[in-house]
């Protein structure tokens, strides 16, 4: 199976390149130039399987040139009981019925993005190797929080790759800041860009696109790779829980055979969900993808008017993942729904990167609505949703999946579907403590320190805190690098030692 570029305009790549790549030469993303589709038979075959078998059946369909023991052996290094605190890797907490939670945080640095991030780089150093490439890979980061810690934690010590993380030193949690600022590993670099998420964004994207920069690092035997979610790496690996979880529904009878469910999505830059959709392009029976976001609601509003404008102002939120006024991977979204036309998109880029906005034609717009549904949670509005979902099932939500039960909540109201749905619960809602004690028991926060704070909601609730955040407050910080986003260059060449 090759890679085509959204853009059109580079040519189509074996995985092993895409992964490697990160981005297309042209400016686009790579995307599969088909989708299998499973039938029936093979999505109920699923619910026999582990999680990690069902990540190699699923994975090895786009894979084509990795062999069966390399996918297997990636997997399994990724997927096991060192790494997640459980067994089942993605645990499916049934509420109600008709509503599941699949939580998506039992990795390492529990939040979602373990779930990409633990695999890549094994699949990296295997790209690596296949392509005879002898070099060391450089991998650049821009975080709204999450991505940072589990990118760190997943390329840590391993051989022949060096990370650099960038964060906007405003719009993180402390939690979030203290679990990078105290990265351990060799090979690991932590920036505080001043600033937002676009702004490490768009730095690192500037640091990619540097012809001289590149030069200089190819000559000392190095290259650039990715591990934002537009490399294909991270979003494939996202399609498995998809259908992890309605093959649970399936064995535990708690749908028909073909039954179609809805999923409800915390989005910022569209990634996730668009692994649902791609679940979806393969056969898995989803009615409904309900993109929840928060009050940077860019994609709410283009669901709901075809209209993509990111001329507004940014806001900080209390789910500061979801932070994010440009979302990256929503193009390859656009060159699907338009039957890949890349001139279109082409367009619609160009037309976003000149002027901050670009309105899709009525026909994708309609395709855009027959699956997508989407509202926004205000931060009031999430504070109130954890509230509700722990009065009323004793469960805990942290602030993103918040703004999910939020949307769920309004859409059933809105269109009175009552489609058996599963909502992806992103972050362990130990990892922003502060804002769940504030919704549960405000007046307990006074005078607290925020570390501090995993204690307090342990006792609250009696939940355990995850494993992966005990003892962060005596953990000693290793990284105190600082930049603007003009000095992002600088703070590179001086980590790889390019500087004459
Ligand atoms: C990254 C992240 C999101 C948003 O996911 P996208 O793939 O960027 O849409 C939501 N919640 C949490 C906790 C995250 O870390």
């Amino acid at each position: 199976m090759l890679y085509e570029s959204t853009r059109g305009q580079a040519p189509p790549v074996k995985a092993a390149e895409t992964i490697l790549q990160g981005l297309a030469p042209d400016g686009g993303l790579y995307v599969p130039e088909f989708f299998p589709r499973l039938r029936f038979s093979s999505i109920e075959e699923l619910s026999r399987h582990s999680y990690p078998e069902q990540a190699v059946r699923l994975i090895s369909l786009f894979l084509t040139d990795f062999s069966p023991a390399e996918v297997s052996s990636a997997v399994l290094a990724a997927y096991n009981p060192l790494k997640f605190d459980t067994e089942e890797i993605v645990p499916l907490k049934v509420l109600a019925p008709d509503v599941g939670i699949l939580e998506l945080w039992h990795g390492p640095t529990h939040a979602f993005k373990d779930l990409a991030l633990t695999l890549l780089p094994h699949l990296m150093t295997r790209a690596t190797q296949k392509l005879g490439l002898e070099k060391e890979i450089v991998i650049l980061v821009a975080t709204s929080g999450d991505t940072g810690k589990a990118a760190l934690e997943s390329f840590r010590d391993v051989p022949k790759t060096r990370i650099i993380v960038f964060f906007p030193s405003e719009g993180v949690s402390e939690i979030q800041k203290r679990q990078m600022i105290t990265q351990e590993g060799e090979n690991t670099f932590v920036v505080a860009v001043e600033g937002n998420f676009d702004d490490a964004q768009s730095g690192v994207k500037q640091l990619f696109g540097d012809p001289e920069l590149r030069r200089k690092m190819e000559s000392a035997g190095m290259t650039f790779s990715s591990a934002n979610s537009i490399n294909w790496g991270r979003l494939l690996p996202q399609v498995v829980y998809y259908f992890s979880a309605y093959a649970r529904l399936l064995r535990d009878k708690l749908i028909r055979h073909g039954e179609e469910i809805n999923f409800v999505v915390p989005t910022g830059n569209f990634g996730n969900i668009l692994a649902g959709f791609l679940a979806r392009e393969m056969g898995l029976p989803v009615r409904r993808l309900i993109l929840a976001a928060n009050a940077n609601n860019v994609l709410t509003d283009f669901i709901n008017t075809g209209i993509y404008d990111r001329r507004r102002p940014f806001h900080r939120t209390i789910s500061p993942s979801m932070d994010i006024l440009i979302s990256s991977n929503l193009e390859r979204l656009l060159y699907l729904v338009t039957d890949r036309n890349a001139e279109k998109v082409r367009q619609w880029m160009t037309s976003l990167a000149r002027t901050g906005v670009y309105q899709i034609d009525q026909a994708t717009h309609e395709r855009i609505k027959q699956v997508f549904w989407s509202s926004w949670a205000s931060d009031d509005e999430t504070l109130a949703a954890i509230k509700d979902a722990y009065t009323r099932y004793g469960y805990l939500l942290d602030p993103h999946t918040g703004v999910a039960w939020h949307v769920f909540n309004r859409y059933r109201e809105e269109t009175g579907d009552s489609t058996k749905t599963v909502i992806l619960s992103t972050a362990s809602p130990f990892k922003f403590a502060r804002d769940v004690i504030r919704a549960l028991a405000p007046e307990k926060l006074a005078g607290k320190e925020e570390l501090s704070l995993l204690y307090l909601l342990a006792e609250l609730t009696g939940w355990p805190i995850p494993r992966g955040l005990q003892g962060l407050e005596s953990k000693p910080i290793r990284h105190t690098r600082k930049a603007t986003r003009e000095k992002m260059r600088g703070v590179v060449e001086e980590i790889l030692g390019l500087t004459p």
